[in-house]
Protein backbone atom coordinates (compact mmCIF):
# COMPACT_ATOMS: atom_id res chain seq x y z
CA UNK A 1 0.00 0.00 0.00
CA UNK A 2 2.95 2.45 0.73
CA UNK A 3 5.07 4.22 -1.94
CA UNK A 4 7.94 4.32 1.17
CA UNK A 5 11.35 3.34 0.53
CA UNK A 6 12.53 1.18 3.38
CA UNK A 7 15.91 3.67 4.04
CA UNK A 8 13.97 6.78 5.10
CA UNK A 9 12.04 7.27 7.95
CA UNK A 10 8.11 6.77 7.67
CA UNK A 11 7.10 10.02 9.27
CA UNK A 12 8.84 12.60 9.14
CA UNK A 13 8.22 15.85 11.49
CA UNK A 14 10.28 19.27 10.83
CA UNK A 15 9.92 22.33 13.07
CA UNK A 16 6.18 22.42 13.75
CA UNK A 17 4.76 25.53 15.35
CA UNK A 18 1.57 26.17 16.04
CA UNK A 19 -0.29 29.22 17.65
CA UNK A 20 -4.02 29.70 18.43
CA UNK A 21 -5.66 32.74 19.11
CA UNK A 22 -4.33 36.73 19.04
CA UNK A 23 -3.15 39.19 21.62
CA UNK A 24 -3.48 38.10 25.49
CA UNK A 25 -5.13 34.87 24.73
CA UNK A 26 -2.27 33.70 22.06
CA UNK A 27 -1.56 30.38 22.82
CA UNK A 28 1.40 28.66 21.70
CA UNK A 29 0.29 24.85 21.01
CA UNK A 30 3.86 23.77 19.31
CA UNK A 31 6.88 25.32 19.27
CA UNK A 32 9.53 23.74 16.89
CA UNK A 33 8.69 20.04 17.33
CA UNK A 34 10.61 17.43 15.13
CA UNK A 35 11.05 13.83 15.40
CA UNK A 36 11.02 10.89 13.25
CA UNK A 37 9.08 7.77 13.06
CA UNK A 38 10.04 4.22 11.62
CA UNK A 39 8.26 1.70 9.69
CA UNK A 40 6.71 -0.29 12.45
CA UNK A 41 7.49 2.11 15.24
CA UNK A 42 5.34 2.27 18.73
CA UNK A 43 5.52 5.33 19.68
CA UNK A 44 3.79 7.14 22.45
CA UNK A 45 3.72 11.15 23.26
CA UNK A 46 3.39 11.61 26.83
CA UNK A 47 2.49 15.09 28.22
CA UNK A 48 -0.31 16.57 30.36
CA UNK A 49 -3.44 18.61 29.88
CA UNK A 50 -3.12 21.18 26.79
CA UNK A 51 0.76 19.87 26.66
CA UNK A 52 -0.17 20.03 22.53
CA UNK A 53 -0.83 16.50 22.02
CA UNK A 54 -3.94 16.17 19.81
CA UNK A 55 -2.72 19.68 17.93
CA UNK A 56 0.27 17.11 17.59
CA UNK A 57 -1.86 14.15 16.00
CA UNK A 58 -4.07 16.50 13.85
CA UNK A 59 -1.03 18.09 11.68
CA UNK A 60 0.18 14.17 11.73
CA UNK A 61 -3.08 13.47 9.93
CA UNK A 62 -3.45 16.33 8.04
CA UNK A 63 -6.37 17.10 10.03
CA UNK A 64 -5.02 20.93 10.68
CA UNK A 65 -1.98 22.97 8.89
CA UNK A 66 0.64 24.46 11.74
CA UNK A 67 2.03 27.75 11.04
CA UNK A 68 5.25 26.90 10.54
CA UNK A 69 7.29 23.50 9.61
CA UNK A 70 5.75 20.37 7.84
CA UNK A 71 5.10 16.37 7.83
CA UNK A 72 6.22 14.23 5.33
CA UNK A 73 4.11 10.14 5.69
CA UNK A 74 5.30 8.11 3.39
CA UNK A 75 7.24 10.41 1.26
CA UNK A 76 4.77 13.06 0.32
CA UNK A 77 4.54 16.22 1.44
CA UNK A 78 1.20 16.92 3.38
CA UNK A 79 1.40 20.37 3.21
CA UNK A 80 1.72 20.57 -0.95
CA UNK A 81 -1.29 18.38 -1.00
CA UNK A 82 -4.50 20.12 -1.73
CA UNK A 83 -7.45 18.89 0.15
CA UNK A 84 -8.97 16.57 -2.21
CA UNK A 85 -5.63 14.93 -2.39
CA UNK A 86 -5.23 14.96 1.53
CA UNK A 87 -8.77 13.73 2.11
CA UNK A 88 -7.58 10.84 -0.42
CA UNK A 89 -4.23 10.77 1.08
CA UNK A 90 -5.95 10.37 4.51
CA UNK A 91 -8.41 7.49 4.08
CA UNK A 92 -5.22 5.70 2.20
CA UNK A 93 -2.83 6.00 4.52
CA UNK A 94 -3.70 6.66 8.09
CA UNK A 95 -5.87 5.23 10.53
CA UNK A 96 -7.69 7.37 13.39
CA UNK A 97 -8.87 5.99 17.13
CA UNK A 98 -10.01 8.89 19.37
CA UNK A 99 -10.72 8.97 23.22
CA UNK A 100 -14.69 9.53 22.73
CA UNK A 101 -14.90 6.45 19.58
CA UNK A 102 -16.79 8.42 17.20
CA UNK A 103 -18.45 5.95 16.11
CA UNK A 104 -21.58 6.17 13.51
CA UNK A 105 -24.44 6.02 16.18
CA UNK A 106 -27.12 5.18 13.86
CA UNK A 107 -24.95 2.16 12.44
CA UNK A 108 -24.35 -1.55 13.45
CA UNK A 109 -21.23 -2.72 14.75
CA UNK A 110 -20.42 -4.58 11.48
CA UNK A 111 -21.44 -1.49 9.23
CA UNK A 112 -18.85 0.68 11.00
CA UNK A 113 -16.39 -1.45 10.15
CA UNK A 114 -16.73 -1.50 6.62
CA UNK A 115 -16.78 2.68 6.18
CA UNK A 116 -13.02 2.83 5.47
CA UNK A 117 -13.48 -0.19 2.97
CA UNK A 118 -15.92 1.12 1.08
CA UNK A 119 -14.85 4.64 0.98
CA UNK A 120 -11.64 2.47 -1.10
CA UNK A 121 -13.73 1.02 -2.49
CA UNK A 122 -12.87 -2.75 -1.66
CA UNK A 123 -15.82 -3.76 0.41
CA UNK A 124 -14.64 -7.83 1.95
CA UNK A 125 -17.12 -9.48 3.78
CA UNK A 126 -14.22 -11.79 4.36
CA UNK A 127 -12.20 -9.47 5.72
CA UNK A 128 -15.02 -7.73 8.01
CA UNK A 129 -15.79 -10.81 9.64
CA UNK A 130 -12.12 -11.79 10.23
CA UNK A 131 -11.74 -8.79 11.89
CA UNK A 132 -14.78 -9.08 13.95
CA UNK A 133 -13.36 -12.21 15.11
CA UNK A 134 -10.22 -10.79 16.05
CA UNK A 135 -11.86 -7.92 18.23
CA UNK A 136 -13.83 -10.49 20.28
CA UNK A 137 -16.91 -8.75 18.70
CA UNK A 138 -18.32 -11.68 16.05
CA UNK A 139 -21.55 -11.86 18.44
CA UNK A 140 -21.87 -7.76 18.77
CA UNK A 141 -21.94 -7.28 14.86
CA UNK A 142 -26.10 -6.16 14.85
CA UNK A 143 -25.44 -3.88 17.79
CA UNK A 144 -25.64 0.08 17.52
CA UNK A 145 -22.54 1.90 19.56
CA UNK A 146 -25.03 2.61 22.20
CA UNK A 147 -25.32 -1.05 23.01
CA UNK A 148 -21.90 -1.85 23.55
CA UNK A 149 -19.59 -1.38 26.48
CA UNK A 150 -16.90 1.53 26.19
CA UNK A 151 -14.79 -0.90 25.93
CA UNK A 152 -16.52 -3.07 23.18
CA UNK A 153 -16.68 0.63 21.41
CA UNK A 154 -12.99 0.94 21.77
CA UNK A 155 -12.32 -2.05 19.88
CA UNK A 156 -14.73 -1.52 17.16
CA UNK A 157 -12.83 2.06 16.66
CA UNK A 158 -9.21 0.07 16.83
CA UNK A 159 -10.57 -2.69 14.11
CA UNK A 160 -12.06 0.46 12.08
CA UNK A 161 -8.82 2.47 12.01
CA UNK A 162 -7.07 -0.95 10.88
CA UNK A 163 -8.90 -2.51 8.16
CA UNK A 164 -8.30 -0.57 5.40
CA UNK A 165 -4.53 -1.51 6.18
CA UNK A 166 -3.58 2.32 6.87
CA UNK A 167 0.92 2.76 7.18
CA UNK A 168 0.14 4.50 10.51
CA UNK A 169 -2.49 4.69 13.25
CA UNK A 170 -2.65 7.65 15.34
CA UNK A 171 -4.57 6.96 18.69
CA UNK A 172 -5.24 9.88 20.75
CA UNK A 173 -5.91 9.42 24.49
CA UNK A 174 -7.51 5.76 23.51
CA UNK A 175 -8.37 4.89 27.35
CA UNK A 176 -9.19 8.23 28.68
CA UNK A 177 -12.87 7.19 28.84
CA UNK A 178 -12.50 3.34 29.97
CA UNK A 179 -11.46 2.08 33.88
CA UNK A 180 -8.64 0.97 33.88
CA UNK A 181 -8.72 -2.60 33.33
CA UNK A 182 -10.65 -2.53 30.11
CA UNK A 183 -8.27 0.35 28.77
CA UNK A 184 -5.11 -1.85 29.64
CA UNK A 185 -7.34 -4.43 27.54
CA UNK A 186 -7.65 -2.04 24.61
CA UNK A 187 -3.64 -1.14 24.77
CA UNK A 188 -2.66 -4.98 24.90
CA UNK A 189 -5.33 -5.32 21.53
CA UNK A 190 -3.97 -2.29 19.41
CA UNK A 191 -0.32 -3.24 20.45
CA UNK A 192 -0.80 -7.33 19.33
CA UNK A 193 -2.68 -5.84 15.96
CA UNK A 194 -0.11 -3.20 15.09
CA UNK A 195 2.54 -6.01 15.74
CA UNK A 196 0.42 -8.69 13.62
CA UNK A 197 -0.14 -6.59 10.57
CA UNK A 198 3.20 -4.54 10.85
CA UNK A 199 1.53 -1.18 11.46
CA UNK A 200 2.94 1.92 12.70
CA UNK A 201 1.36 3.90 15.55
CA UNK A 202 1.74 7.01 17.98
CA UNK A 203 -0.33 7.16 20.60
CA UNK A 204 -0.64 10.19 22.63
CA UNK A 205 -1.61 9.69 26.60
CA UNK A 206 -0.90 11.73 29.65
CA UNK A 207 -1.23 8.21 31.11
CA UNK A 208 2.44 6.23 31.62
CA UNK A 209 0.49 3.00 31.63
CA UNK A 210 -0.57 3.54 28.19
CA UNK A 211 2.68 5.27 27.04
CA UNK A 212 4.35 1.93 28.42
CA UNK A 213 3.53 -0.10 25.52
CA UNK A 214 5.21 1.79 22.99
CA UNK A 215 9.07 1.24 22.53
CA UNK A 216 10.08 4.96 22.88
CA UNK A 217 8.48 7.59 24.58
CA UNK A 218 8.62 11.14 23.52
CA UNK A 219 7.78 13.93 26.34
CA UNK A 220 5.78 17.00 25.39
CA UNK A 221 5.86 20.21 27.36
CA UNK A 222 3.90 22.87 26.77
CA UNK A 223 4.52 22.30 23.08
CA UNK A 224 7.92 21.13 23.14
CA UNK A 225 9.71 18.04 22.79
CA UNK A 226 11.81 17.90 25.92
CA UNK A 227 12.54 14.17 26.28
CA UNK A 228 13.19 10.73 24.67
CA UNK A 229 12.73 7.71 27.10
CA UNK A 230 13.37 3.86 25.76
CA UNK A 231 10.56 2.11 27.47
CA UNK A 232 13.39 -0.93 28.02
CA UNK A 233 14.81 1.02 30.49
CA UNK A 234 12.23 1.38 33.21
CA UNK A 235 10.98 -1.96 35.00
CA UNK A 236 7.29 -0.34 35.24
CA UNK A 237 4.47 1.97 34.36
CA UNK A 238 5.05 3.82 37.92
CA UNK A 239 8.78 4.02 37.50
CA UNK A 240 7.93 5.87 33.86
CA UNK A 241 5.00 7.87 35.60
CA UNK A 242 7.38 8.85 38.36
CA UNK A 243 9.99 9.77 35.43
CA UNK A 244 7.58 11.88 33.54
CA UNK A 245 6.47 13.85 36.35
CA UNK A 246 10.32 14.74 37.08
CA UNK A 247 10.14 15.73 33.98
CA UNK A 248 8.07 18.07 33.60
CA UNK A 249 7.91 19.56 36.98
CA UNK A 250 11.71 20.81 35.61
CA UNK A 251 10.63 21.98 32.17
CA UNK A 252 6.74 23.10 32.73
CA UNK A 253 4.11 24.39 34.63
CA UNK A 254 1.17 22.17 33.61
CA UNK A 255 -0.67 19.55 35.32
CA UNK A 256 -0.28 15.79 34.68
CA UNK A 257 -3.78 15.41 34.42
CA UNK A 258 -6.05 14.23 31.03
P1 LIG B 1 -3.67 18.32 24.76
O1 LIG B 1 -4.26 17.43 23.73
O2 LIG B 1 -2.25 17.98 25.14
O3 LIG B 1 -4.53 18.44 25.99
P2 LIG B 1 -4.21 20.42 22.83
O4 LIG B 1 -3.35 20.09 21.67
O5 LIG B 1 -5.65 20.10 22.74
O6 LIG B 1 -3.57 19.79 24.16
O7 LIG B 1 -4.10 21.98 23.12
C1 LIG B 1 -2.86 22.66 23.27
C2 LIG B 1 -3.14 24.11 23.61
O8 LIG B 1 -3.73 24.75 22.48
C3 LIG B 1 -4.13 24.28 24.75
O9 LIG B 1 -3.75 25.41 25.50
C4 LIG B 1 -5.44 24.52 24.06
O10 LIG B 1 -6.31 25.29 24.86
C5 LIG B 1 -5.02 25.24 22.79
N1 LIG B 1 -5.91 24.97 21.66
C6 LIG B 1 -6.07 23.78 21.04
N2 LIG B 1 -6.93 23.87 20.01
C7 LIG B 1 -7.35 25.16 19.99
C8 LIG B 1 -8.24 25.91 19.17
N3 LIG B 1 -8.88 25.33 18.14
N4 LIG B 1 -8.41 27.22 19.43
C9 LIG B 1 -7.75 27.82 20.46
N5 LIG B 1 -6.89 27.18 21.27
C10 LIG B 1 -6.68 25.87 21.04
MG1 LIG C 1 -5.97 16.23 23.72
Amino acid sequence: MTEHSPQSPLVQIKGLCKTFGTGEGRVVALDDVSFEISQGEHLAVIGPSGSGKSTLLHMLAGLDTPDAGGVIVSNQDLAQMGDRKLTLFRRRHIGMIFQAYNLVSTMTAQDNLCIPLLLARTNDRDKVDAMLQTLGLRDRRRHRPDELSGGEQQRLAIGRAMIANPDVILADEPTGNLDSATGRNVCELLHRLCGEFKRTIVTVTHDPAVAMWASRVLVLCDGRIVESLDTASFASAAELGARFLEIIERHGKSAPCA
